[in-house]
């Protein structure tokens, strides 16, 4: 169920409206970033983006992205807010993430998603009506792996003295 650019933006609207969240020249800015692109963006990301810059600051931007996450609009994606990316949460959105815990990269999870069947399967025994899920799966990307084995290598040839 892919949505155009105008759709998400229209949605993310509508749904400020529903949530009586003011419509003001920097939040229309900080949505249309977001409808525009489909992978998570770090606060300073968006707070550096020369549409943005132009309508607020970084402190402003912070405050919006709380305000839409309240409202459930937006969805943070990462473990500290540090380095908390932000994404458009519209229903029918599906998107799961690969953290990189050393970096901070996101990917998006390639394949089909597993947890499909496990809605299917709790619909089936439990009746439980799944209306969405939210993964993310933390760990290390392959450039950290391979930057890591580089620097930090062990000879394998270790005498040990003591047993
Ligand atoms: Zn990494
Ligand atoms: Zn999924």
């Amino acid at each position: 169920m892919a949505r155009s650019k105008k759709e998400l933006f229209d949605w993310a609207l509508t749904a400020c409206r529903e949530n009586r969240i003011k419509r003001t020249r920097p939040l229309e800015s900080v949505l249309r970033y977001l409808a525009q692109h489909d992978m998570p963006t770090s606060w300073s990301d968006l707070s550096e983006d020369r549409e943005i810059k132009a309508t607020c600051n970084a402190a402003t931007v912070f405050r919006i992205a709380t305000k839409l996450e309240r409202a459930g609009i937006l969805r943070r994606v990462g473990l500290h807010s540090r380095h908390s990316h932000y994404v458009l949460s519209a229903p029918g959105r599906h998107c799961d993430y690969l953290i990189c815990r050393n970096c901070d990269k996101i990917l998006d999870a390639p394949g089909s998603c597993p947890i499909h069947k496990i809605e299917e399967e709790v619909e089936r025994e439990l009746g439980f009506h799944a209306d969405f899920h939210e993964l993310e799966i933390y760990g290390q990307c392959r450039e950290c792996q391979h930057k890591k084995g580089r620097t930090s290598h062990k000879p394998t040839h270790e005498h040990h003295t003591h047993s």
